[in-house]
């Protein structure tokens, strides 16, 4: 007879897979115990501080005690900042009480997923694309029906593709423009068709603001029944504060707020309180510019250098942070490759497979990072890869 495990969890946790990026992180802090300089270009997170006018206004709140629960549905004002922010960035009109204020995108794509569906339907994703959606579609009962997009065109869904894929059970579309792990942007016809194939789209705006080239379009000005992610994390530099938001149709909202409710009650008060001034002070605005002038020349200057050592990268990445390069001429297993170079090199990458099966063999660098790290990390890797193919 089978001996009954000692500590027995649930099929649902044990069905979660890790993520690899974490796994090199967590490798690369134990190299650095050791006494090891190790370049992070593995980690998905601004490495500015957040704007000093968003930590004050935090400072402030605290001072004045907003410390407690608030609506469920977030403070109104910062709902009609969001609002605000979406008529003038995309000329939509979303009213306030379609905006529900979450602990970040991460909860806001837990709230819709737990709100649209039953064991056995589908939602439509990428293959390769962020790590974590298809773990929050499978713990809500969800399948992820994964569809393999392509360097050739940037990554982007085929429409034929998608067609042929939708059936009675598919409950929604999930798009990411700039996207994770690739930084390549969504083409306004391209949205318009996802929008016109009839299913919900669920669309993760979170890194939006940061485009270097051409122009992030929201779902929502082609079409109203879709479910907006985003979120403070990204652009403001914000990810430890934990806030974001997530744009519904209107009869979904007293069901996301419920599900809100029970789950999270409300996100942090003073939080809220700093992310109206994180869209509101034209300070702010400014310091988002800078650094992403910044991020733009790192962005610019690593391409350069990740192609100059025979990596290739068909469609240039001009959004998000990050640059996503075929690695095939020198591995068929991107994690023992991202293991070898962080052993070897002393650099933290991550390995495509990270992102799904259509991944491998490729490599993720993010270039939140100084230029001064990202050029010694750029060295290493390069002397790496030639001692490599000279042995
Ligand atoms: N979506 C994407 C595509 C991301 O890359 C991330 C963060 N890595 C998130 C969502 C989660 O963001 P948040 O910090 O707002 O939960």
């Amino acid at each position: 007879m089978m001996k009954k495990p000692a500590y027995p969890r649930s099929k649902k946790a044990l069905a979660m897979k890790p993520f690899l990026a974490m796994d090199v992180l967590e490798r690369a802090q134990e190299l650095e115990r050791q006494g090891r300089t190790i370049i992070h270009l593995e980690v998905g997170e601004p490495d500015f501080p957040t704007p000093e006018p968003v930590k004050a206004a935090a400072m402030t709140a605290l001072g004045e005690d907003k410390t407690h629960y608030t609506h469920s549905m977030g403070l109104l004002e910062l709902r009609q900042a969001v609002s605000d922010h979406y008529a003038r960035q995309y000329g939509v009109s979303v009213s306030p009480d379609r905006i529900l204020i979450t602990s970040g995108t991460s909860p806001a794509l837990l709230l819709t997923c737990a709100a649209l569906l039953n064991p056995g339907d589908r939602v439509l994703l990428t293959n390769p694309g962020y790590a974590c959606y298809a773990n929050f579609i499978s713990f809500c009962d969800g399948i992820p029906d994964l569809v393999n997009v392509y360097e050739d065109n940037g990554f982007q869904y085929e429409i034929q593709a998608l067609q042929s894929r939708i059936n009675p059970a598919t409950k929604g579309i999930l798009i990411n423009s700039p996207a994770n792990p690739t930084g390549t942007l969504l083409a306004a016809e391209r949205m318009q068709q996802i929008a016109e194939l009839g299913i919900p789209v669920i669309s993760d705006e979170i890194y939006h603001g940061l485009v270097y080239e051409g122009q992030a379009h929201s779902i929502l000005e082609y079409t109203d029944q879709a479910f907006v992610l985003n979120g403070f994390s990204k652009l403001y530099a914000m990810t430890g504060w934990r806030l974001g938001y997530l744009i519904a149709p209107k009869p979904y909202i007293r069901t996301l707020q419920t599900i809100q409710q029970n789950f999270f009650i409300a996100a942090s008060h003073f939080g809220q309180e700093a992310a109206i001034i994180a869209l509101t002070s034209p300070a702010v605005q400014r310091t988002v510019k800078d650094m992403k002038d910044i991020y733009n020349q790192r962005r610019q200057y690593m391409l350069q250098r990740v192609q100059d050592m025979g990596l290739t990268v068909k469609t240039e990445p001009t959004g998000a942070f990050y640059v996503f390069a075929n690695a095939r001429k020198f591995c068929d297993n991107s994690y023992e490759f991202a293991f070898e170079i962080l052993e070897k090199a002393g650099v933290g990458v991550t390995p495509g497979i990270d992102f799904g099966s259509n991944g491998e063999g490729f490599i993720r660098f993010t270039y939140a990072n100084s230029l001064e790290n990202i050029r010694k990390g750029m060295d290493r890797l390069e002397k790496f890869l030639h001692t490599r193919r000279d042995s």
